[in-house]
């Protein structure tokens, strides 16, 4: 889609520090990390977030929740954990409108959050 940030990002227009990218997902670190590890995953395809998902999208998300497990486990998470998560809307703080997980990782989250 034009003019969308993480588009631009997938398509190697904008660039990224790209941690994994296959035919449907691409990670990448988050320019203002909120933590140790923040990695953002998102489908190479655009959707503006998870309102616009549909049934269809299920063997991508299965891919990118695998995914982020295996990067998590990669960056040594894989005992203390981490936290994954998705912003839809204004009230929780939505900025880019493509879908995109945030991988959290490498100190302690509170809950809630805030
Ligand atoms: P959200 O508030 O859930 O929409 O999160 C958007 C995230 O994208 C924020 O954590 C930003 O720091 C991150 N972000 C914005 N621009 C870039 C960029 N060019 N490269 C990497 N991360 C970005
Ligand atoms: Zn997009």
């Amino acid at each position: 889609m034009e003019n969308c940030l993480f588009c631009k990002i997938a398509e190697g227009q904008v660039p990224a520090k790209i941690i994994y990218q296959d035919e449907d997902v691409v990670a990448f670190e988050d320019i203002n990390p909120q933590a140790p590890h923040h990695i953002l995953l998102i489908p190479r395809r655009h959707i503006a977030s998870m309102s616009d998902l549909t049934l269809e999208d299920g063997p991508m998300l299965a891919l990118l929740f695998i995914t982020a497990d295996r990067l998590a486990k990669k960056l040594g998470l894989g005992e203390r954990g981490y936290r994954f998560v998705t912003n839809v809307g204004p009230d929780a703080g939505q900025a880019v409108f493509h879908l995109h997980f945030h991988l959290l990782g490498g100190r302690k989250f509170s809950w809630p959050p805030g």
